[in-house]
């Protein structure tokens, strides 16, 4: 779900490096469930601070190890969203964090 100005990024080598580097760093897993004691294994690397198109080409955030949380897809929702049970199959978040319907 990259917005359009992150897509290149997200598809750059540097990323695919640094992302796949620190996920063996965490061995694989939700470094928040892992601070409650509960082995998950995580599914995104999220940019603790978020990346905005103002920082996009700032790879001292981008691909900085210090920015980078490794989350399962619960914790990453309820870190872009607040609580994760409030979204239905059939709906999603735009770009402005409204609730929308799915488009198939
Ligand atoms: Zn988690
Ligand atoms: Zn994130």
């Amino acid at each position: 779900m990259a917005k359009p100005w992150a897509k290149s990024f997200y598809h750059s080598k540097q990323w695919y490096k640094a992302r796949s580097q620190y996920i063996k760093e965490v061995d694989g897993l939700c470094e928040r469930c892992l601070a409650k004691g509960e082995y998950v294994p995580g599914v995104i690397v999220h940019h603790k601070i978020h990346l905005t198109i103002l920082n996009i080409n700032d790879p001292d955030i981008t691909l900085n190890k210090d920015n980078f949380e490794y989350l399962c897809q619960t914790c990453h929702n309820e870190e872009h969203h607040g609580q994760a049970s409030v979204i239905r199959n059939d709906l999603m978040f735009d770009d402005k964090g409204n609730v929308i319907k799915k488009e198939n």
